[in-house]
């Protein structure tokens, strides 16, 4: 069902702080910040091979980034994992007790439809379905 890691979501304070490290010290092609308003978030992305890097850094007090990094702080959020098909991966999920957080695919970062699972059903991992077809 899954084809590869899209990419893994880092919660950061601040893009502006974190870019130079990805970029300049890691010296991952640097591919741009777009600002997601259904989450809250603004994110950048940073290619390594054929997966990617997602920093998210909240837009307002009520992102769930910013209740992310109250709790546990700075660092790995989540796991992308990519799909053939979102709706197909979300029934499949669905029909074996998977706690959903979205039980219909919605729009994330570059207009892929993205599905998140409950990480208290996936062994601690907040996980994404993203399918990323053109
Ligand atoms: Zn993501």
């Amino acid at each position: 069902m899954v084809e590869k890691i899209s990419h893994i979501g880092i919660a950061v304070e601040s893009l502006e702080e974190q870019i130079p490290y990805y970029r300049d010290l890691l010296g991952l092609k640097f591919s741009g910040t777009e600002v997601v308003e259904d989450q809250r978030v603004k994110v950048a992305f940073f290619e390594v091979g054929d997966t990617r890097i997602e920093l998210l850094e909240a837009t307002d007090e009520e992102s769930p980034i910013a209740k992310f990094i109250a709790k546990k702080g700075q660092g790995v959020h989540h796991m992308a994992y990519q799909v053939d098909d979102c709706q197909l991966a979300i029934n499949k999920m669905d029909g074996a007790g998977i706690r959903l957080i979205d039980t219909k695919p919605r729009v994330g970062a570059g207009g892929h439809k993205i599905a998140f699972l409950h990480p208290r059903s996936t062994y601690g991992i907040l996980t994404e379905m993203t399918e990323e077809h053109e």
